[in-house]
């Protein structure tokens, strides 16, 4: 595998371990503050925003189709590749970089990245990296996350030769990073599941129904209101109301949905009942 010249990293990462070589990149975070800065002025601005490996996670890719204006299967084909990856069954997303423009992210311009406000998560947590396991108890549905945080260490950025000390609580709050890790967590859940999925036809189907259900959320809402599910499954009305007007709420039924249809999971309860 050819491998990329700067890897960014998030929370995902071990699965990106697990098919990369360049674990000695990472520095476990083992100091309570580190010092950073990045700004226009730095000879190193936007090098970082080329020829990577940059994995989305449904909400990242929410955020920026908002932004884009565009639907979700637009967004999917204009910018993204897949391939598999999590236990090595499950798809995942990753940005495509502009040949055209050097393998540069196609959303980084001399004035800085012209996503700012949606950038994905792995963009705002960089110059750290999170790797978060989630840990499933006993009962199907009860889990909690253990996690870690370490250093890029990348010797083309400079932004280490700054004066300016943080905290790591005070990067992730500056950063925005806590609302993606929250909006992310219960497909982190999903994507960590073992769990057999059924014959290959099943496992087959079930992948087609991942891939919708996290990435393509504007099919997925045609599924929903355009198919006999409302006629299968019983929503109350103002979970109708809110997954057909507000992507938010319907990326969090998604996750509901696939717990449920990939490994039988009712644990959501009041969103999911059979007629
Ligand atoms: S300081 Fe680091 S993060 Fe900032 S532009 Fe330079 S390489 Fe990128
Ligand atoms: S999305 Fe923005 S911050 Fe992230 S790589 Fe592209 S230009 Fe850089």
């Amino acid at each position: 595998m050819q491998m990329p010249k700067r890897l960014r990293k998030d929370r995902l990462i071990r699965q990106l371990m697990e098919e990369t070589d360049n674990n000695n990149l990472l520095n476990l975070l083992e100091k309570e503050t580190f010092c950073f800065s990045c700004h226009k002025n730095i000879s190193c601005f936007t090098e970082c925003c080329a020829k990577l490996h940059l994995v989305l996670t449904p909400y990242d890719i929410l955020r920026i189709k908002i932004r884009l204006g565009l639907k979700s299967q637009d967004f999917l084909s204009r910018h993204t590749y897949t391939r598999p990856m999590y236990h090595k069954i499950f798809p995942a997303v990753l940005l495509k970089m502009d040949k055209e423009k050097g393998d540069r992210c196609p959303f980084v311009t001399k004035e800085g990245c012209n996503i700012y406000e949606d950038r994905p998560g792995a963009c705002r947590i960089y110059p750290l990296a999170r790797a978060s396991k989630a840990m499933v108890g006993s009962n199907r549905g009860a889990t909690s996350s253990k996690e870690k945080f370490f250093i890029v260490s990348e010797s083309h950025c400079l932004g280490f030769q700054e004066k300016r000390s943080w905290s790591l609580a005070e990067w992730l709050d500056h950063e925005g990073v806590s609302t993606y890790n929250n909006m992310n967590d219960k497909w982190l859940e999903i994507i960590a599941q073992s769990l057999p999925m059924g014959t290959k036809e099943e496992l087959t189907r079930k992948l087609q129904m991942f891939f919708m259900a996290s990435y393509n959320l504007d099919r997925f809402r045609d599924f929903i209101f355009d198919s006999n599910f409302l006629n299968v499954f019983q929503l109350p009305a103002q979970v109708r109301k809110d997954i057909k007007n507000d992507d938010t709420s319907l990326m969090m039924f998604a996750f509901d949905w696939l717990k449920f249809s990939l490994f039988g999971d009712k644990s959501s309860g009041l969103i999911i009942q059979q007629l």
